[in-house]
């Protein structure tokens, strides 16, 4: 199925396509300030309808994870790293997904801080 998604104010809007049977709260330092609730997808998966330019990206500590957020209304629809394997991979947080009820898909708890 496909999902559709965006920040607070439109500023940043993106399709993904698949389906959200969970998603992991994680407890790492920005995680835990952010409480995102995170839904892996391949990149290939997903489709930005907003130019990229209007995405603004803060790394950390090793910089491989790009916590992107949109710069008029603060809210991080996504984040991009890769995954194992190599594969670019979308990290969604769910809360910013369209028709939903993120709250009722079931957390995984993922101890990001020993991480
Ligand atoms: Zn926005």
């Amino acid at each position: 199925m496909k999902y559709q998604g965006s920040c607070h104010c439109g500023n940043i809007k993106f399709e993904a396509e698949g389906e959200i049977k969970d998603a992991l709260a994680c407890n790492c330092s920005i995680c835990l300030r952010k409480g995102t609730l995170l839904w892996f997808v391949p990149a290939t998966q997903v489709t930005l309808l907003t130019p990229r330019e209007n995405i603004t990206t803060y790394t950390f500590n090793k910089h491989i994870i790009k916590h992107e957020f949109c710069g008029v209304c603060g809210v991080q629809p996504f984040g991009e790293a890769v995954d194992p394997a190599g594969a670019p991979t979308f990290a969604i947080n769910i809360r910013c997904i369209e028709n939903i009820d993120p709250l009722a898909v079931p957390v995984h708890h993922y101890d990001g801080k020993s991480h």
